[in-house]
C-alpha cells in the first residue's frame, strides 16, 4: 500500500515507521531480521531501507604504488527491500539516488522495484562522494531530486526514456522526497531550500520525510513556512535518538543540525555511553509524545542499525 494510504487509513492516529541500512557488505540478511523483529509489535505501515554510493578507497598495490578502488560497503537495498515485504508484508520503501546512477540505471531499477510489488520510493539526490567536495552527477544521471522525482512520475504515466516505448505498461509509483527543517546545508537560506522543496512536490512527490531534528519548534515552524508555501503533502518528521557522546560532535557536522542547550548538559554529564544511551531515549520519548499529541500521521525512526533504544522509544508511545 502507499504511504499516502496508509495515513488516510489510520484516520488521524499516529503511526510508527522506522528507517533502517543495510548491513555492511560479508554480513548476513538476518542481521537486518535481528533488528526488524523486536519493532515489529510496534505494527510499522512501512520500514525504510537506505541506499549506499559506492566509494573511492586508495589501495596499496606494490612498491608503495597506490590504486584506486572502488567499494560499495553496503550493497543489497533492493533485495533487502524484497525480502522484507515477503517475510513482515509490510511495505518496504528503498531510497534511490541520483547519485551513481545514470537515467537509463534508474528506469531499469524502477522497472525491477515495479516486478517486486515495491509501491513506494524515496527519491533523494545523495550526498558527494569522499574525495569530491561538492555532488557530481553521472553523465547521464540527474544534478537534482527534483528531476529524479519527474523520471519516476513519467514511468508512472508510461513514459519511457526511449520514446519508442509509448503506451507500455506504467508503473504506480508512491514518491517520497527528503526536506531539511534547519535547512540542508548547501542551501543558500531556508526559503530557498523551501522553493526546491516545493518543486519536488510539483513534480510528483506526495510526502515528506525530515532530517533528524531534537529541537520540535523547528519541526512546528518548518511545517508552518511550507504550508505557508502551499505544500500540502504530508511532513513526516525524522527521529533519532543520541547514543554516544561522539555524536555530540557528530550530529551537527554531519547532518547540519543544531542540538539543544539541554541535551549537550545532560549528555555531558553522563559518566558513559550506557548513560548517554538513557538520556537519548528519554529525550526522543518527550519529542514523539509532543509529535504525537500535535496529531502527526507518522513518526519516523532513523534505526542506524540498532533498535533496543527505539524499541524502547516505542514501547512508551504506541
Ligand atoms: P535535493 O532535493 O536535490 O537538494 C539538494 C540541494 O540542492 C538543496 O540545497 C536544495 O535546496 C538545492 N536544490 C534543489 N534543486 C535545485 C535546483 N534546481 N537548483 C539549485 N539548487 C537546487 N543519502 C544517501 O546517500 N542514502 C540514503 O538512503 C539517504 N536517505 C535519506 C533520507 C532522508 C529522510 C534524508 C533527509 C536524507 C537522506 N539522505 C540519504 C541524504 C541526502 O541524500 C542528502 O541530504 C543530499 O545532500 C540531498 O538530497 P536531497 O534529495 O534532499 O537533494
Amino acid at each position: 500500500m502507499k504511504v499516502t494510504e496508509h495515513i488516510k487509513k489510520a484516520n488521524g492516529k499516529t503511526q510508527f515507521s522506522f528507517e533502517i541500512l543495510p548491513p555492511l557488505k560479508g554480513q548476513h540478511i538476518q542481521s537486518i531480521f535481528d533488528n526488524i523483529d523486536p519493532l515489529m509489535e510496534f505494527k510499522p505501515p512501512f520500514i525504510d531501507v537506505t541506499y549506499h554510493r559506492e566509494e573511492y578507497v586508495f589501495k596499496e598495490v606494490e612498491n608503495g604504488l597506490l590504486k584506486k578502488q572502488v567499494v560499495k560497503k553496503r550493497p543489497g537495498t533492493v533485495g533487502i527491500c524484497a525480502a522484507i515485504q515477503n517475510k513482515y508484508g509490510v511495505d518496504a520503501i528503498p531510497h534511490i539516488l541520483c547519485g551513481g546512477f545514470t537515467k537509463e540505471d534508474t528506469e531499469n531499477l524502477l522497472i525491477d522495484l515495479d516486478f517486486l510489488d515495491i509501491e513506494n520510493v524515496m527519491a533523494l539526490r545523495g550526498d558527494a562522494v569522499k574525495s569530491e567536495t561538492y555532488f557530481k552527477p553521472e553523465k547521464e544521471g540527474h544534478n537534482y531530486a527534483n528531476e529524479l522525482v519527474a523520471q519516476i512520475e513519467d514511468l508512472n504515466k508510461g513514459v519511457y526514456l526511449d520514446e519508442e516505448l509509448l503506451n507500455s505498461s506504467k508503473t504506480d509509483f508512491c514518491i517520497g522526497v527528503a526536506a531539511y527543517p534547519e535547512k540542508h546545508m548547501e542551501a543558500p537560506s531556508l526559503d530557498s531550500d523551501i522553493h526546491f522543496l516545493k518543486k519536488k512536490i510539483k513534480n510528483g512527490a506526495t510526502y515528506i520525510v525530515t532530517q533528524m531534528f531534537f529541537d520540535n519548534q523547528k519541526y512546528f515552524d518548518f511545517v508552518k513556512k511550507c504550508r505557508k508555501e502551499g505544500i500540502t503533502v504530508p511532513i513526516i518528521p525524522g527521529l533519532k535518538p543520541i547514543s554516544t557522546k561522539k555524536q555530540l560532535n557528530l550530529i551537527p557536522h554531519r547532518f547540519h543540525v543544531d542540538l539543544p542547550e539541554d541535551l549537550i548538559i545532560a549528555v555531558v554529564k553522563c559518566k558513559d555511553n550506557k548513560e548517554v544511551r538513557q538520556v537519548g531515549i528519554e529525550w526522543c520519548i518527550e519529542q514523539s509524545k509532543e509529535l504525537q499529541k500535535a496529531g502527526i500521521p507518522v513518526l519516523h525512526y532513523y534505526s542506524m542499525g540498532k533498535s533496543d533504544n527505539i524499541r524502547t522509544i516505542a514501547s512508551a508511545l504506541f
